[in-house]
This record gives structure tokens, C-alpha cells and sequence, in this order.
């Protein structure tokens, strides 16, 4: 049996509400034709309540993009797991590499961040990736397990998460890591979290690949052993363009032993 590939769209600070609505109505209705993909939409928080009322049976799920680590409190500007499970959410971006680099945030907040999202009952997608200097450096492989290490310290190997691999820089810049690169790094990936007892037995992580990915690279990539889905930011805010990637997808055999 094959698993159920996973593709997420991180519409990132973009589109009012009107143009959202638009976007997950053409994203729902068109994603009926690739029911072998879990399509999954992070919408700006503005628009998440008003899409996930909207949400008709069969739809995508709608995850928030971020959250904090507290229940509630006085954290001006901030939006808890709860808040957002509360407003519709299923899943949470965690740790993603423009939250670390632009906003500052650390290994610890998204260990924090994770054991929000698990106690709210949110599924997390724990980003992670290196540098471009990080990469010339050989140390890829090094970031990629601290990053991975210090997020799941202490979580049970049996909460449910998907990682997304995204080298920090192939993130809005067109430029997309190489297959070569994509099966290095997903390879790495995957041995670490079976170290960490996150192996297809413990119900297993599918591995995401994230970085700009578009509708004519997904057909490559979708053929990397491990890759078991994508995380997609400019080509998922237009319908045609991300409902391609899917068929994309859906096209090629996935190769990767994780479970749903
Ligand atoms: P991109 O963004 O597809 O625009 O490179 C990916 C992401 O940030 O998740």
C-alpha cells in the first residue's frame, strides 16, 4: 500500500478575505480530482475562522501559520494554538525559517511551539532547513539534526507531526535545491527521526520538501525517495498553479515507506 502524500499551501501575509475565500473555494473544489493527496491550506490568520466555517465536507483542512506558546495571556499581537484550534485550525506551521529568521526565534520557542499545537490538539509541521552559508559549510547535515533534536527533546514519539525540509535558501528566491540535494537531505532527515523513535512503526513522519517548488519542478522532485509531500508559498496562491503540483504528485509513484 502506498501512502497518502501530503501537499500545504502557505499563503504567508497575503490576500484579503474576499480573495481568500475565492482561492479555498477554486483549491477545494478542484482538489476532488487528486483524492490521493492530502491538501492541506494555511491561510493568513484573518481569513482562517471565515474559511474553516465556510468548509464543506471533503474540503482541505486549514492550518494557522503560526501560534503562540502560551493557553492565553497578556501577549499583545499574539494568537495561542488553542485560539487557532478554535477558529477552525487542524494543523500549525511551526519553526519556520522567516518566524526564525525575521522574528527571531530559537530552537527552544519552537520546541515551546510544538508542545503548544499537541496540546490544543493541533497536527504541527515542524520546518526546518539550512542556510546558503550553512550549506557552503558542510553543515547542513549538523543543522539539520540540532534543529530536529532540540524541537522533539522530551515529546512523545507517537504525537502526530509531519517535518518540512526547506533550505532556507531556496524560499521565495526561484531557486529550488536540486534532486540530488532533496534525497541528501531527506535521507538525513528520516535517520534522525527514526533515532528519535520516529520510525514508520511508530506511526511514522512523513518528510515534506518546501523551497520553490512550482508546477514545473513538483514532477522531479515528487520522484525523490522520501519526499512525501510539499510545502508550497508562491505557487500555492493561485489555483491552477498548486492544483498542477498536486497532479504532479499524483503522477509520480511515491517512494517513501512513511505512514499518513
Ligand atoms: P516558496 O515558500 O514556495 O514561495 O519558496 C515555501 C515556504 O515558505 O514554505
Amino acid at each position: 500500500m502506498t501512502a497518502r502524500r501530503t501537499l500545504a499551501g502557505n499563503w504567508k501575509m497575503n490576500l484579503g478575505l474576499g480573495e481568500a475565500q475565492a482561492l479555498y473555494r477554486g483549491v477545494a473544489d478542484g482538489a476532488k480530482g487528486y483524492p490521493a493527496t492530502r491538501i492541506l491550506i494555511f491561510p493568513p490568520f484573518t481569513a482562517l475562522a471565515s474559511l474553516a466555517q465556510a468548509r464543506r465536507d471533503g474540503d482541505p483542512p486549514i492550518g494557522a501559520q503560526n501560534c503562540h506558546f502560551e493557553t492565553s495571556g497578556a501577549f499583545t499581537g499574539e494568537v495561542s494554538a488553542e485560539q487557532a484550534k478554535d477558529s477552525g485550525a487542524e494543523y500549525v506551521l511551526v519553526g519556520h525559517s522567516e518566524r526564525r529568521r525575521l522574528f527571531c526565534e530559537n530552537d527552544l520557542l519552537t520546541r515551546q511551539k510544538l508542545t503548544a499545537a499537541w496540546r490544543a490538539s493541533l497536527t504541527p509541521i515542524l520546518c526546518i532547513g539550512e542556510t546558503m552559508v550553512e550549506r557552503s559549510r558542510r553543515e547542513t547535515r549538523d543543522i539539520l539534526s540540532r534543529q530536529i533534536r532540540r524541537a522533539l527533546e522530551g515529546a512523545n514519539p507517537r504525537a502526530p507531526l509531519l517535518v518540512a525540509y526547506e533550505p532556507v535558501w531556496a524560499i521565495g528566491t526561484g531557486v529550488v535545491a536540486t534532486t540530488d540535494e532533496v534525497a541528501e537531505a531527506h535521507g538525513w532527515v528520516r535517520e534522525e527521526l527514526n533515532a528519535a523513535g520516529r520510525d514508520a512503526a511508530g506511526g511514522g513522519t512523513p518528510v515534506l520538501y518546501g523551497g520553490s517548488v512550482d508546477a514545473k519542478n513538483a514532477g522531479p522532485l515528487a520522484q525523490v525517495p522520501d519526499v512525501d509531500g510539499f510545502l508550497v508559498g508562491g505557487a500555492s496562491l493561485k489555483a491552477a498553479t498548486f492544483l498542477a503540483i498536486a497532479g504532479a504528485l499524483e503522477a509520480s509513484e511515491p517512494r517513501s515507506s512513511a505512514a499518513n
